[in-house]
Protein backbone atom coordinates (compact mmCIF):
# COMPACT_ATOMS: atom_id res chain seq x y z
CA UNK A 1 0.00 0.00 0.00
CA UNK A 2 1.70 3.40 -1.30
CA UNK A 3 0.38 6.48 0.73
CA UNK A 4 1.23 9.76 -0.21
CA UNK A 5 3.75 10.40 2.82
CA UNK A 6 1.36 13.49 4.40
CA UNK A 7 -1.21 10.42 4.58
CA UNK A 8 1.21 8.21 6.33
CA UNK A 9 2.18 10.59 8.60
CA UNK A 10 -1.29 11.90 9.79
CA UNK A 11 -2.28 7.91 9.89
CA UNK A 12 1.27 7.29 12.97
CA UNK A 13 0.27 10.61 14.12
CA UNK A 14 -3.40 9.38 15.11
CA UNK A 15 -2.25 6.19 16.37
CA UNK A 16 0.22 7.34 18.25
CA UNK A 17 -1.88 9.63 19.98
CA UNK A 18 -4.46 7.15 20.33
CA UNK A 19 -2.52 5.29 22.10
CA UNK A 20 -1.15 8.12 24.37
CA UNK A 21 -4.79 9.03 25.30
CA UNK A 22 -6.20 5.69 25.98
CA UNK A 23 -3.00 5.23 28.34
CA UNK A 24 -3.41 8.15 29.83
CA UNK A 25 -7.52 7.65 30.28
CA UNK A 26 -6.68 4.13 31.93
CA UNK A 27 -4.39 6.08 34.32
CA UNK A 28 -7.13 8.60 34.98
CA UNK A 29 -9.63 5.91 35.95
CA UNK A 30 -7.05 3.67 37.77
CA UNK A 31 -6.22 7.21 39.67
CA UNK A 32 -10.09 8.28 40.40
CA UNK A 33 -11.08 4.72 41.51
CA UNK A 34 -8.49 4.61 43.86
CA UNK A 35 -8.84 7.81 45.46
CA UNK A 36 -12.31 7.34 46.04
CA UNK A 37 -12.36 3.41 47.04
CA UNK A 38 -9.44 5.67 49.80
CA UNK A 39 -11.90 7.93 50.98
CA UNK A 40 -14.71 5.12 51.13
CA UNK A 41 -12.20 2.88 52.99
CA UNK A 42 -11.15 6.02 55.03
CA UNK A 43 -14.62 6.15 56.23
CA UNK A 44 -15.30 3.23 56.79
CA UNK A 45 -12.08 3.03 59.15
CA UNK A 46 -13.78 5.65 60.66
CA UNK A 47 -16.87 4.18 61.86
CA UNK A 48 -15.18 0.66 62.67
CA UNK A 49 -13.75 3.28 64.99
CA UNK A 50 -16.77 4.74 66.07
CA UNK A 51 -18.73 1.60 66.54
CA UNK A 52 -15.96 -0.53 68.41
CA UNK A 53 -15.49 2.68 70.85
CA UNK A 54 -19.32 2.31 71.75
CA UNK A 55 -18.85 -1.31 72.14
CA UNK A 56 -16.61 -1.54 74.24
CA UNK A 57 -17.87 1.65 76.20
CA UNK A 58 -22.03 1.36 76.41
CA UNK A 59 -21.37 -2.74 76.18
CA UNK A 60 -23.49 -4.92 73.14
CA UNK A 61 -26.53 -4.49 74.91
CA UNK A 62 -26.47 -0.76 73.56
CA UNK A 63 -24.99 -1.28 70.82
CA UNK A 64 -27.83 -1.01 68.61
CA UNK A 65 -29.31 1.82 70.80
CA UNK A 66 -26.31 3.96 70.46
CA UNK A 67 -25.44 3.42 67.33
CA UNK A 68 -28.80 3.18 65.55
CA UNK A 69 -28.28 5.37 62.71
CA UNK A 70 -25.41 4.59 62.03
CA UNK A 71 -25.99 0.96 61.73
CA UNK A 72 -29.14 0.89 59.98
CA UNK A 73 -28.52 0.31 55.66
CA UNK A 74 -31.72 2.07 54.44
CA UNK A 75 -30.51 3.86 50.98
CA UNK A 76 -27.64 2.48 49.01
CA UNK A 77 -24.54 4.84 49.87
CA UNK A 78 -25.12 3.84 53.62
CA UNK A 79 -23.58 2.15 55.91
CA UNK A 80 -24.14 -1.70 56.79
CA UNK A 81 -22.86 -3.50 59.81
CA UNK A 82 -22.20 -6.69 61.48
CA UNK A 83 -21.30 -7.70 64.46
CA UNK A 84 -19.89 -11.30 64.22
CA UNK A 85 -19.31 -13.84 66.99
CA UNK A 86 -16.04 -16.15 67.02
CA UNK A 87 -17.75 -18.73 65.74
CA UNK A 88 -19.33 -16.57 62.56
CA UNK A 89 -22.76 -15.64 64.23
CA UNK A 90 -24.41 -12.81 63.37
CA UNK A 91 -24.75 -10.97 66.68
CA UNK A 92 -26.29 -7.39 65.22
CA UNK A 93 -26.78 -6.48 62.20
CA UNK A 94 -27.66 -3.61 60.28
CA UNK A 95 -31.07 -5.36 59.50
CA UNK A 96 -30.80 -5.39 55.15
CA UNK A 97 -30.84 -7.95 52.69
CA UNK A 98 -27.07 -7.62 52.64
CA UNK A 99 -26.17 -8.29 56.31
CA UNK A 100 -28.27 -10.84 57.07
CA UNK A 101 -25.33 -13.35 56.45
CA UNK A 102 -22.15 -13.26 57.50
CA UNK A 103 -20.62 -10.33 55.11
CA UNK A 104 -17.15 -12.30 55.65
CA UNK A 105 -15.87 -15.88 55.19
CA UNK A 106 -15.00 -18.05 57.98
CA UNK A 107 -11.33 -17.98 56.73
CA UNK A 108 -11.50 -14.26 56.56
CA UNK A 109 -12.93 -14.43 60.47
CA UNK A 110 -10.06 -16.44 61.12
CA UNK A 111 -7.68 -14.08 59.77
CA UNK A 112 -9.31 -11.05 61.72
CA UNK A 113 -9.52 -12.99 65.21
CA UNK A 114 -5.99 -13.25 64.97
CA UNK A 115 -5.78 -9.38 64.69
CA UNK A 116 -5.81 -8.78 61.06
CA UNK A 117 -7.61 -5.92 59.36
CA UNK A 118 -9.54 -7.31 56.12
CA UNK A 119 -10.85 -4.92 53.59
CA UNK A 120 -12.23 -5.58 49.77
CA UNK A 121 -14.67 -5.28 47.78
CA UNK A 122 -17.39 -7.72 47.62
CA UNK A 123 -20.80 -8.64 45.83
CA UNK A 124 -23.20 -8.44 48.81
CA UNK A 125 -27.42 -9.15 48.90
CA UNK A 126 -30.02 -10.11 46.48
CA UNK A 127 -28.99 -8.24 44.09
CA UNK A 128 -25.30 -8.75 43.80
CA UNK A 129 -24.69 -5.26 45.05
CA UNK A 130 -20.82 -4.05 44.47
CA UNK A 131 -19.52 -3.45 48.49
CA UNK A 132 -16.16 -2.12 49.81
CA UNK A 133 -16.10 -4.08 53.42
CA UNK A 134 -13.86 -3.88 56.29
CA UNK A 135 -13.46 -6.66 59.02
CA UNK A 136 -11.62 -6.12 62.17
CA UNK A 137 -11.27 -7.28 65.81
CA UNK A 138 -12.70 -5.58 68.69
CA UNK A 139 -11.71 -6.85 72.13
CA UNK A 140 -14.45 -6.81 74.31
CA UNK A 141 -13.62 -7.90 78.28
CA UNK A 142 -16.22 -10.53 78.08
CA UNK A 143 -15.71 -11.96 74.66
CA UNK A 144 -13.94 -11.18 71.21
CA UNK A 145 -15.75 -9.67 68.32
CA UNK A 146 -15.60 -9.02 65.04
CA UNK A 147 -17.59 -6.12 63.14
CA UNK A 148 -17.99 -5.65 59.69
CA UNK A 149 -18.60 -2.80 57.89
CA UNK A 150 -19.46 -1.99 54.76
CA UNK A 151 -20.51 0.43 52.76
CA UNK A 152 -21.84 0.24 48.82
CA UNK A 153 -19.48 2.01 45.88
CA UNK A 154 -22.14 2.69 43.79
CA UNK A 155 -21.82 6.35 44.15
CA UNK A 156 -17.93 6.17 43.29
CA UNK A 157 -18.43 3.79 40.72
CA UNK A 158 -20.87 6.66 38.91
CA UNK A 159 -18.30 8.83 39.24
CA UNK A 160 -16.02 6.49 37.11
CA UNK A 161 -18.63 5.77 34.71
CA UNK A 162 -19.34 8.89 34.14
CA UNK A 163 -15.51 9.68 33.70
CA UNK A 164 -15.07 7.18 31.18
CA UNK A 165 -18.46 8.04 29.00
CA UNK A 166 -17.10 11.12 28.78
CA UNK A 167 -12.82 9.84 27.63
CA UNK A 168 -15.25 7.42 25.29
CA UNK A 169 -16.84 10.66 23.66
CA UNK A 170 -13.75 13.34 24.06
CA UNK A 171 -11.53 10.62 22.83
CA UNK A 172 -12.17 10.31 19.64
CA UNK A 173 -13.50 13.28 19.18
CA UNK A 174 -9.90 14.74 19.47
CA UNK A 175 -8.23 11.99 17.61
CA UNK A 176 -10.41 13.33 14.57
CA UNK A 177 -9.58 16.68 15.30
CA UNK A 178 -6.31 15.45 15.47
CA UNK A 179 -6.14 13.54 12.58
CA UNK A 180 -7.62 16.62 10.58
CA UNK A 181 -5.11 19.23 12.30
CA UNK A 182 -1.78 16.74 11.75
CA UNK A 183 -3.09 16.38 8.08
CA UNK A 184 -3.51 19.71 6.92
CA UNK A 185 -0.06 20.44 9.03
CA UNK A 186 1.58 17.44 7.05
CA UNK A 187 0.58 18.49 3.85
CA UNK A 188 1.52 22.33 4.51
CA UNK A 189 5.08 20.70 5.95
CA UNK A 190 4.71 18.82 2.69
CA UNK A 191 4.03 21.83 -0.39
CA UNK A 192 7.32 22.64 -0.39
CA UNK A 193 8.79 18.88 -1.71
CA UNK A 194 5.42 19.19 -4.26
CA UNK A 195 6.67 23.02 -5.31
CA UNK A 196 10.23 21.13 -5.69
CA UNK A 197 9.30 18.11 -7.80
CA UNK A 198 7.10 20.16 -9.96
CA UNK A 199 9.64 22.36 -10.83
CA UNK A 200 12.10 19.83 -10.70
CA UNK A 201 10.15 18.50 -13.28
CA UNK A 202 9.54 21.40 -15.70
CA UNK A 203 13.27 21.69 -16.29
CA UNK A 204 14.42 19.65 -19.26
CA UNK A 205 17.31 19.42 -21.14
CA UNK A 206 16.96 23.00 -22.53
CA UNK A 207 16.20 24.75 -19.93
CA UNK A 208 19.26 23.71 -17.57
CA UNK A 209 19.62 26.80 -16.57
CA UNK A 210 16.95 27.26 -14.56
CA UNK A 211 17.38 26.39 -10.88
CA UNK A 212 14.84 25.58 -8.15
CA UNK A 213 13.68 28.53 -5.74
CA UNK A 214 15.18 27.89 -2.03
CA UNK A 215 13.00 29.61 0.08
CA UNK A 216 14.60 28.78 3.53
CA UNK A 217 18.37 27.86 3.02
CA UNK A 218 18.72 26.01 6.50
CA UNK A 219 16.14 23.57 6.62
CA UNK A 220 16.08 19.85 5.36
CA UNK A 221 14.10 21.17 2.27
CA UNK A 222 16.48 23.97 1.94
CA UNK A 223 18.67 21.44 1.53
CA UNK A 224 17.02 19.08 -1.01
CA UNK A 225 16.44 22.27 -3.25
CA UNK A 226 20.06 23.37 -3.14
CA UNK A 227 21.40 19.51 -3.83
CA UNK A 228 19.10 19.62 -7.05
CA UNK A 229 20.57 22.38 -7.93
CA UNK A 230 24.53 21.81 -7.62
CA UNK A 231 23.34 18.31 -9.31
CA UNK A 232 21.88 21.00 -12.10
CA UNK A 233 24.85 22.83 -12.30
CA UNK A 234 26.81 19.87 -13.33
CA UNK A 235 24.47 18.59 -15.78
CA UNK A 236 24.24 21.76 -17.50
CA UNK A 237 28.60 21.57 -17.52
CA UNK A 238 28.19 18.45 -18.71
CA UNK A 239 25.15 19.02 -21.44
CA UNK A 240 27.20 22.85 -22.42
CA UNK A 241 30.49 21.05 -22.75
CA UNK A 242 28.85 18.20 -24.79
CA UNK A 243 27.32 20.55 -27.22
CA UNK A 244 30.44 22.88 -27.36
CA UNK A 245 31.96 19.78 -28.25
CA UNK A 246 29.36 18.65 -31.22
CA UNK A 247 29.77 22.06 -32.27
CA UNK A 248 33.36 22.56 -32.31
CA UNK A 249 33.79 19.32 -33.94
CA UNK A 250 30.89 19.60 -36.66
CA UNK A 251 32.68 23.23 -37.21
CA UNK A 252 35.97 21.85 -37.96
CA UNK A 253 34.66 19.21 -40.05
CA UNK A 254 32.86 21.30 -42.44
CA UNK A 255 36.26 23.20 -44.19
CA UNK A 256 38.19 19.67 -45.13
CA UNK A 257 34.85 18.68 -45.91
CA UNK A 258 34.27 21.52 -48.30
CA UNK A 259 38.02 21.12 -49.80
CA UNK A 260 37.82 17.34 -50.29
CA UNK A 261 34.36 17.86 -52.33
CA UNK A 262 35.99 20.68 -54.68
CA UNK A 263 39.57 18.35 -55.03
CA UNK A 264 37.17 15.87 -55.93
CA UNK A 265 35.25 18.18 -58.14
CA UNK A 266 38.59 18.92 -59.84
CA UNK A 267 39.40 15.47 -60.03
CA UNK A 268 36.38 14.42 -62.11
CA UNK A 269 37.02 17.80 -64.13
CA UNK A 270 40.47 16.57 -65.55
CA UNK A 271 41.07 14.58 -68.67
CA UNK A 272 41.86 10.96 -69.60
CA UNK A 273 39.89 9.49 -66.76
CA UNK A 274 39.65 6.16 -66.90
CA UNK A 275 35.82 5.09 -66.39
CA UNK A 276 36.74 3.27 -63.24
CA UNK A 277 38.13 6.46 -61.52
CA UNK A 278 35.27 8.23 -62.22
CA UNK A 279 33.03 6.05 -60.56
CA UNK A 280 34.90 6.01 -57.87
CA UNK A 281 35.33 9.46 -57.39
CA UNK A 282 31.89 10.01 -58.49
CA UNK A 283 31.00 7.63 -55.04
CA UNK A 284 33.45 9.60 -52.90
CA UNK A 285 31.71 12.86 -53.61
CA UNK A 286 28.55 11.41 -52.80
CA UNK A 287 30.00 10.10 -49.37
CA UNK A 288 31.66 13.77 -48.92
CA UNK A 289 28.20 15.18 -50.16
CA UNK A 290 26.28 13.13 -47.10
CA UNK A 291 28.74 13.68 -44.22
CA UNK A 292 28.80 17.37 -44.77
CA UNK A 293 24.65 17.05 -44.81
CA UNK A 294 25.35 15.14 -41.20
CA UNK A 295 27.56 17.75 -40.57
CA UNK A 296 25.45 20.40 -41.19
CA UNK A 297 22.57 18.74 -39.07
CA UNK A 298 24.91 18.64 -36.24
CA UNK A 299 26.08 22.01 -36.06
CA UNK A 300 22.56 23.11 -36.22
CA UNK A 301 21.67 21.05 -33.43
CA UNK A 302 24.37 22.02 -31.43
CA UNK A 303 23.60 25.61 -32.07
CA UNK A 304 19.39 24.88 -31.82
CA UNK A 305 20.36 23.61 -28.18
CA UNK A 306 22.67 26.36 -27.04
CA UNK A 307 19.83 28.89 -28.10
CA UNK A 308 22.08 30.40 -30.95
CA UNK A 309 20.23 29.55 -34.07
CA UNK A 310 20.33 33.10 -35.44
CA UNK A 311 18.21 33.51 -38.76
CA UNK A 312 18.94 35.65 -41.06
CA UNK A 313 15.23 36.16 -42.53
CA UNK A 314 15.07 37.99 -45.95
CA UNK A 315 13.14 37.24 -48.69
CA UNK A 316 14.27 33.96 -50.71
CA UNK A 317 12.64 32.35 -53.74
CA UNK A 318 11.56 28.74 -52.60
CA UNK A 319 11.53 27.62 -55.82
CA UNK A 320 15.44 28.35 -56.55
CA UNK A 321 16.79 27.16 -53.36
CA UNK A 322 14.06 23.67 -54.38
CA UNK A 323 16.57 23.70 -58.11
CA UNK A 324 19.63 23.77 -55.84
CA UNK A 325 19.10 20.84 -53.52
CA UNK A 326 18.03 18.83 -56.52
CA UNK A 327 20.84 19.43 -58.25
CA UNK A 328 22.98 18.32 -55.22
CA UNK A 329 20.81 15.46 -54.78
CA UNK A 330 21.01 14.29 -58.00
CA UNK A 331 24.31 11.97 -57.82
CA UNK A 332 22.71 10.40 -54.69
CA UNK A 333 19.08 9.84 -56.88
CA UNK A 334 21.28 8.70 -60.18
CA UNK A 335 22.23 6.01 -58.26
CA UNK A 336 18.92 4.49 -56.86
CA UNK A 337 17.24 5.65 -60.48
CA UNK A 338 15.26 7.96 -59.10
CA UNK A 339 13.97 11.20 -60.75
CA UNK A 340 13.55 14.56 -59.05
CA UNK A 341 11.60 17.53 -60.64
CA UNK A 342 10.42 20.70 -59.45
CA UNK A 343 7.19 22.42 -60.45
CA UNK A 344 5.30 25.34 -59.38
CA UNK A 345 5.97 29.35 -59.65
CA UNK A 346 8.85 31.22 -58.17
CA UNK A 347 8.38 31.70 -54.73
CA UNK A 348 9.17 34.07 -52.07
CA UNK A 349 9.18 33.23 -48.62
CA UNK A 350 10.92 35.35 -46.01
CA UNK A 351 13.93 32.98 -44.32
CA UNK A 352 17.14 32.44 -43.33
CA UNK A 353 18.26 30.80 -47.05
CA UNK A 354 21.00 28.24 -45.35
CA UNK A 355 18.74 27.10 -42.98
CA UNK A 356 15.50 26.63 -45.46
CA UNK A 357 18.10 24.90 -47.72
CA UNK A 358 19.16 22.24 -45.30
CA UNK A 359 15.55 21.99 -44.48
CA UNK A 360 14.52 21.16 -47.98
CA UNK A 361 18.13 19.05 -48.01
CA UNK A 362 16.82 16.83 -45.57
CA UNK A 363 12.88 16.22 -46.54
CA UNK A 364 14.28 15.78 -50.03
CA UNK A 365 17.49 13.11 -48.87
CA UNK A 366 14.74 11.34 -46.90
CA UNK A 367 12.31 11.04 -50.57
CA UNK A 368 15.03 9.70 -52.45
CA UNK A 369 16.43 7.71 -49.30
CA UNK A 370 13.18 5.82 -48.80
CA UNK A 371 11.55 5.56 -51.95
CA UNK A 372 12.23 2.08 -53.82
CA UNK A 373 14.60 2.61 -56.71
CA UNK A 374 13.04 3.95 -60.15
CA UNK A 375 10.45 6.07 -58.01
CA UNK A 376 10.10 9.57 -58.26
CA UNK A 377 10.34 12.89 -56.04
CA UNK A 378 8.66 15.86 -56.70
CA UNK A 379 8.85 19.08 -55.46
CA UNK A 380 6.31 21.77 -55.76
CA UNK A 381 5.92 25.23 -54.93
CA UNK A 382 2.98 26.29 -53.50
CA UNK A 383 1.04 29.87 -52.42
CA UNK A 384 -2.08 30.54 -50.37
CA UNK A 385 -3.24 33.80 -48.72
CA UNK A 386 -0.21 35.17 -46.53
CA UNK A 387 1.47 31.72 -46.62
CA UNK A 388 3.79 30.05 -49.18
CA UNK A 389 6.02 27.21 -49.20
CA UNK A 390 6.65 23.44 -50.68
CA UNK A 391 5.80 19.88 -50.69
CA UNK A 392 8.12 17.08 -51.63
CA UNK A 393 6.03 14.13 -52.29
CA UNK A 394 8.02 10.96 -53.10
CA UNK A 395 6.69 6.87 -54.37
CA UNK A 396 8.77 5.55 -50.97
CA UNK A 397 6.45 3.08 -48.74
CA UNK A 398 4.90 5.93 -46.45
CA UNK A 399 4.42 6.26 -42.82
CA UNK A 400 2.03 4.57 -40.78
CA UNK A 401 -0.54 7.91 -39.52
CA UNK A 402 -0.14 7.24 -36.22
CA UNK A 403 3.65 8.18 -36.69
CA UNK A 404 3.09 10.99 -38.74
CA UNK A 405 3.34 13.16 -35.76
CA UNK A 406 6.53 11.40 -33.84
CA UNK A 407 9.20 11.23 -37.11
CA UNK A 408 9.59 14.61 -35.95
CA UNK A 409 10.67 13.27 -32.59
CA UNK A 410 14.62 13.68 -31.77
CA UNK A 411 15.95 10.35 -32.67
CA UNK A 412 12.60 9.16 -33.64
CA UNK A 413 12.67 6.40 -36.49
CA UNK A 414 9.86 4.27 -38.01
CA UNK A 415 11.96 1.01 -37.44
CA UNK A 416 11.43 -0.87 -40.49
CA UNK A 417 14.26 -2.95 -42.01
CA UNK A 418 14.06 -0.39 -44.59
CA UNK A 419 14.98 2.51 -42.80
CA UNK A 420 17.86 0.43 -40.51
CA UNK A 421 18.95 -0.28 -43.69
CA UNK A 422 19.37 3.45 -44.82
CA UNK A 423 21.08 4.11 -41.61
CA UNK A 424 19.64 7.13 -40.55
CA UNK A 425 19.91 9.11 -37.11
CA UNK A 426 16.84 9.81 -36.77
CA UNK A 427 17.48 13.66 -36.68
CA UNK A 428 17.01 15.16 -39.35
CA UNK A 429 13.33 15.63 -39.07
CA UNK A 430 13.36 16.96 -36.03
CA UNK A 431 16.02 19.53 -36.71
CA UNK A 432 14.03 20.55 -39.89
CA UNK A 433 11.00 21.49 -37.40
CA UNK A 434 13.15 23.20 -35.25
CA UNK A 435 14.18 24.75 -38.08
CA UNK A 436 11.05 25.64 -39.49
CA UNK A 437 9.27 26.86 -35.85
CA UNK A 438 12.28 29.35 -36.13
CA UNK A 439 10.44 30.44 -38.38
CA UNK A 440 7.15 30.59 -37.05
CA UNK A 441 6.15 28.43 -40.18
CA UNK A 442 4.71 25.24 -39.80
CA UNK A 443 5.90 21.42 -41.43
CA UNK A 444 3.70 18.46 -41.63
CA UNK A 445 3.61 15.08 -43.40
CA UNK A 446 0.66 13.02 -45.11
CA UNK A 447 1.53 9.37 -46.13
CA UNK A 448 -0.80 6.46 -47.87
CA UNK A 449 0.72 3.40 -46.67
CA UNK A 450 2.13 1.64 -50.19
CA UNK A 451 2.08 4.69 -51.83
CA UNK A 452 4.35 7.56 -50.86
CA UNK A 453 5.00 10.52 -48.18
CA UNK A 454 4.05 14.34 -48.90
CA UNK A 455 6.03 16.67 -46.68
CA UNK A 456 5.06 20.58 -46.19
CA UNK A 457 6.38 23.72 -45.51
CA UNK A 458 4.51 26.98 -44.91
CA UNK A 459 6.36 29.98 -44.56
CA UNK A 460 5.15 33.93 -44.42
CA UNK A 461 5.34 34.61 -48.39
CA UNK A 462 7.22 37.89 -48.98
CA UNK A 463 3.87 39.86 -50.01
CA UNK A 464 5.93 42.97 -50.26
CA UNK A 465 8.67 41.41 -52.59
CA UNK A 466 5.62 39.89 -54.85
CA UNK A 467 4.15 42.75 -55.44
CA UNK A 468 6.92 44.54 -56.63
CA UNK A 469 8.28 41.98 -58.51
CA UNK A 470 10.65 41.72 -60.42
CA UNK A 471 12.24 43.31 -56.81
CA UNK A 472 15.95 44.94 -56.58
CA UNK A 473 15.70 43.76 -53.06
CA UNK A 474 15.32 39.84 -53.79
P1 LIG B 1 16.57 9.55 -40.53
O1 LIG B 1 17.98 9.99 -40.39
O2 LIG B 1 16.31 8.23 -39.90
O3 LIG B 1 16.05 9.67 -41.89
P2 LIG B 1 14.66 11.61 -39.98
O4 LIG B 1 14.43 12.45 -38.78
O5 LIG B 1 14.96 12.34 -41.24
O6 LIG B 1 15.77 10.58 -39.61
O7 LIG B 1 13.37 10.72 -40.21
C1 LIG B 1 12.79 10.03 -39.15
C2 LIG B 1 12.10 8.79 -39.64
O8 LIG B 1 10.96 9.13 -40.42
C3 LIG B 1 12.97 7.97 -40.55
O9 LIG B 1 13.75 7.06 -39.84
C4 LIG B 1 11.97 7.26 -41.42
O10 LIG B 1 11.58 6.05 -40.81
C5 LIG B 1 10.78 8.20 -41.48
N1 LIG B 1 10.74 8.95 -42.71
C6 LIG B 1 11.21 10.19 -42.93
N2 LIG B 1 10.96 10.58 -44.20
C7 LIG B 1 10.34 9.54 -44.81
C8 LIG B 1 9.84 9.32 -46.14
N3 LIG B 1 9.93 10.25 -47.08
N4 LIG B 1 9.25 8.13 -46.38
C9 LIG B 1 9.14 7.21 -45.42
N5 LIG B 1 9.60 7.35 -44.17
C10 LIG B 1 10.20 8.49 -43.85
Amino acid sequence: LSLPIKSRLTIWYVILLAVILAAWSIFLLTRLQSGLYASIDQALVSRTAQISLGLSGQGAGEFLDVNAPSLILKSKGEFAAQLLSLDGTVLESSSDAATIRPMISKSELALALTGHRILRTTLLGKDREKFRILAVKIPLQADSRVIVVGTSTESADNSIHRLLILLLISGPAALVAAGIGGWLLARKALLPVLQITSKAAEIGVNQLDERIETPVKTDELGTLAATLNSMLDRLQHGVEERRRFIADASHELRTPLAIMRSEIDISLGSEGLQSEAVETLESAREEVDRMSRIVENLLTLARIDEGKLQLLQKPVDIKGLSETVSYSMGFLAETKNISIQVTGDRTMVVADSEYLEQVITNLVENAVKYSHPGGSVLISTWQAGNEAGLTVQDSGPGIPAELLTRIFDRFFRVDTSRSRNEGGSGLGLSISREIIEAHNGRIWAMSDIGKGSTFSIALSGDSFSRQLQPSPFS
